[in-house]
Order: C-alpha cells, then sequence, then structure tokens
C-alpha cells in the first residue's frame, strides 16, 4: 500500500514535554555578559523583563521540561500540526529523494510563533502580569503574541515599525482584531522613542528602536514584562514541539530522516525542527545533518564569526557569545523579513562552532524560485522565509539525483505567505535583485565591532 500523503496524529498524541538540548550538549553555552561591566550576569539580571519561570526556563539544564497542561490544552487549537509526504514536489524534482514537511501554517497567526507565544503568554499570567510589551517588524511575531495575550485576558502593546505599520496594513489589523494595542515606532509614549523624535520626526522607525521601545515601557512597570520571539533560550525551547511531533510522525510513516532543514533568522524555528532528531546525534544513536538555511544578503553563520555582541542594534541588551555580523550590520531589504537579523541564538551558535549542524545561504532569486516551484507542486504558497527551507531542500534533493542516492529529507514549512503577495507580485514582476555581500562589506561590520573575543 502507498504510504499516506498526510500523516496526522490525534491530539492525546501530542508530546507532554519540550525538549532542552543543553542537557545533551558537550560544550555547554557560554555566559551572557553584561553590557557595563563585561562580566558574566546571572539570571536576576532579566527579572524586570521576564516572568521567573521563563528566566529559569532560560538556564536550565534539564532535558525535560514539563508543557503546562493549559498550554497543551491551548495547542489543541491548532496542533497536532500535520506532516506531508511531498510526493508531487519529488516528482516534479524527479529525484529519488523522499522529501517531508512539517507545515506550522495552520497556526491562528499562520506562523510557528504561536508556539512561543502561548507558553510565554501563560506563564506571565501566572505571576500577575498585567501587560505584555514586544516589538515587530513584518508582523508575524506582534501577531501570535496578541493573539496569546487575548486568550489569557494580558493587555498587548506592541510597537510595529512605523514603515511597516505604513506599509503592511493587514498584520496590523490582524493584532487589533485580536485585542491588542499596536504603536507606530517611534513614539512619543517612550523616552527612547522621543528621542528619535527630536532629531528625526519623520524617521521611518527600525527593529533596534522598537525593542528599545518595548522594554522601557516593561522596566519602568512592575506589571509590565516584556516578551521576544525568538533567539532566546526558553523560545527555542517552546518550539521543539514541533521535532518532537515530527518524530513521531516521520515513525508512523517507517522512516527517519538523514537531513532535517528550516530557515533561521535567530534560530526558534530551526531549533524546534531539529533539535529533537539532533538528540539522537548526541546520544550517539543515529547520524542526522541539521542544516540551517539562511538569506545570503544577512550570512551570519555562513560568512559571520563566533563573537560576544549585542543582541540588538543599539546595544543595550547583555552580550551573547553568538555567529554575528555585527549588531551594526543592516542588512538589505528583502522579502524575507523575518530573516534579516545580525545575529543567531547562543545555543545554536555553540552547536554550529562544534561542527554539530551545518549552514546553508540562499539568494533571493533561488529563493523564490523554491517557493512557487513548491505552491504549484504542493498547493501551499510559502511565506518568503519559509522559501528558504524549500531552497535547502531541493538543493539536497538535486543533489541525492545527481549521486544516485535516495536520502530522506525533512523541512520545516513554518508558515503561509498569503499575507505575503506583495514579494511573490514583484518576484514575477522581474523586480527582485540579488544582493550581493562582498567580504570587504562584511570586513567593514565586523570592524565596528568592539565587544570581547571568546578565547
Ligand atoms: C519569525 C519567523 C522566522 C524567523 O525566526 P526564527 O526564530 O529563526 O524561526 C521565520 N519564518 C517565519 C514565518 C517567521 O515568522
Amino acid at each position: 500500500m502507498a504510504q499516506n500523503r498526510k500523516i496526522t496524529l490525534t491530539e492525546k498524541e501530542i508530546p507532554h514535554q519540550w525538549y532542552n538540548i543543553v542537557a545533551d550538549m558537550p560544550n555547554k553555552p557560554l555566559p551572557p555578559l553584561h553590557p557595563g561591566t563585561g562580566q558574566p550576569i546571572g539570571p536576576e539580571a532579566l527579572a524586570p523583563l521576564f516572568p521567573m519561570a521563563l528566566i529559569q526556563q532560560e538556564v536550565t539544564t534539564d532535558k525535560w521540561v514539563d508543557i503546562p497542561e493549559e498550554v497543551r490544552d491551548v495547542y489543541t487549537m491548532w496542533r497536532p500540526t500535520p506532516l506531508y509526504r511531498a510526493r508531487n514536489l519529488e516528482k516534479a524534482l524527479d529525484t529519488p529523494a523522499r522529501i517531508y514537511y512539517k507545515y506550522e501554517g495552520v497556526s491562528p497567526s499562520g506562523s510557528h510563533k504561536p508556539n512561543t507565544a502561548v507558553p510565554q503568554a501563560w506563564y506571565n499570567k501566572q505571576e500577575g502580569v498585567r501587560r505584555i510589551t514586544t516589538e515587530t517588524g513584518a508582523g508575524q511575531w506582534g501577531s501570535a503574541l496578541s493573539f496569546a495575550c487575548n486568550l489569557f485576558g494580558i493587555d498587548c502593546e506592541v510597537y510595529m515599525v512605523k514603515i511597516s505599520y505604513q506599509q503592511k496594513p493587514y498584520r496590523k489589523v490582524m493584532m487589533q482584531t485580536w485585542g491588542a494595542h499596536v504603536y507606530a515606532s517611534p513614539t512619543d509614549l517612550t523616552e527612547a522613542g522621543r528621542k528619535v523624535l527630536a532629531q528625526d520626526p519623520d524617521s521611518p522607525g527600525s527593529l533596534g528602536i522598537a525593542i528599545s521601545e518595548a522594554v522601557e515601557r516593561a522596566a519602568v512597570d512592575p506589571d509590565t514584562k516584556y516578551a521576544l520571539g525568538s533567539v532566546l533560550n526558553h523560545v527555542l525551547l517552546h518550539q521543539t514541539i514541533i521535532g518532537q511531533e515530527a518524530l513521531v510522525q516521520m515513525e508512523k510513516a517507517g522512516d527517519f530522516p538523514d537531513v532535517v532543514i528550516a530557515p533561521f533568522g535567530g534560530g526558534s524555528n530551526f531549533a524546534g525542527i531539529a533539535f529533537p532528531f539532533l538528540r539522537y546525534k548526541l546520544e550517539g544513536k543515529r547520524e542526522v545533518r541539521c542544516i540551517a538555511a539562511e538569506p545570503a544578503s544577512c550570512p551570519k553563520l555562513t560568512r559571520g564569526v563566533f563573537r560576544y555582541d549585542f543582541g540588538d542594534t543599539v546595544g543595550m541588551t547583555p552580550l551573547l557569545p553568538m555567529y554575528t555580523l555585527g549588531h551594526q550590520f543592516v542588512p538589505a531589504p528583502i522579502h524575507a523579513g523575518g530573516l534579516r537579523y545580525h545575529g543567531a541564538g547562543v545555543i545554536v551558535s555553540q552547536l554550529l562552532k562544534d561542527g554539530l549542524i551545518e549552514a546553508s545561504a540562499h539568494h533571493q532569486l533561488e529563493v523564490f524560485e523554491a517557493g512557487v516551484r513548491f505552491a504549484r507542486a504542493e498547493g501551499i504558497i510559502p511565506a518568503p522565509e519559509a522559501c528558504h527551507g524549500i531552497a535547502a531542500a531541493i538543493r539536497e534533493a538535486n543533489r541525492c539525483k545527481e549521486e544516485g542516492v535516495s536520502r530522506t529529507i525533512l523541512f520545516n514549512l513554518c508558515g503561509h505567505g498569503n499575507f505575503d503577495m506583495q514579494a511573490y507580485d514583484d518576484y514575477f514582476a522581474g523586480k527582485l535583485v540579488e544582493h550581493h555581500l562582498t567580504d570587504e562589506d562584511i570586513a567593514a561590520a565586523l570592524a565596528k565591532l568592539d565587544t570581547p573575543e571568546i578565547a
């Protein structure tokens, strides 16, 4: 009998635990450093911004973390998510590879982000937090957090980069539909925003400015906390629900991936799908290659340095040991807004440094060609970010064809692109260009880094 195209699970089969890869890492992540003193900082430094439960998850070395029953119950609104065998794509590529994808676009906001927005909102609620602030660029994270806060009766305040607020109104309206307050940043509500506006009343804003505003709001109000949608350890932890489900689904399919692939912005959806499989490698049970697919115009993993750097562009956060292009690096304005981040999560960076995972870089035209090919074969129109993972999967499938071997490829389809039609329109109109970063460009960005080297 032919294998099912769609491999589903019941609600009962949703995993009860997140997987914490730190427990299995041969080299543990280095500590964050205080931006002023350069000394290692403890978890208590984060207390003004995050609830204690999330700070504990940030530093825990426990291998398994229980998913609270209430969170698991909310997950059932869209989880378990389907895993597909991409039979049509295999045929279109004429490859001997078996290709599977896990589809996270079935969540209410259309991406993997609610997997962490929901537990973050829930833990805040347990500790009596009344308001959560955050920043958002294109709006994927802001909409996920708005959805989650609404479920638990928490006020959500989103600082949206002004240029996106004006150019991408639909995600703003989604956030408002879920009851969030959305502000075009810079605003006159914060010291940070007023300072920018005094210098430039027409500032289009930036993610760095929006972060400053959201953090300031949380720092000055004891009832208000701040939330981040990627990079941090607890965010990566929550996302492992993706791979934990995929493990069970692959087992049902009678298969196990040789290669696991995901697009890479700060590392959360990559960690989410890859870490539960990478566990088998770290435990010495199975070989598996994990590939993080990044944009060639923001190549921190393939061309950056492993170094202490700030998490934000302004230089307010603790210093984190990570692959980075320097916090002042400004990537070209590609359509995959969610991947335009200068650095990478600390755990993922250490794994790359230790040769336990790989990275690949993709130009915008390869990325959209892959996305359109996928849409025509499998039907779903992928988010521009997700297209990076597809491009990497197609490269691997083509290698299988050249080598005449069949391998099993699993990738994460982290979101749909139904709000990204402008990007596809630009691609079809031939308006997308390849942004070629020279070694000089990268050296110039890295020369601005004045943070401590890693011995
Ligand atoms: C936010 C986002 C990303 C990038 O973030 P990661 O933390 O690297 O997963 C990728 N794809 C989509 C659809 C996103 O919303």
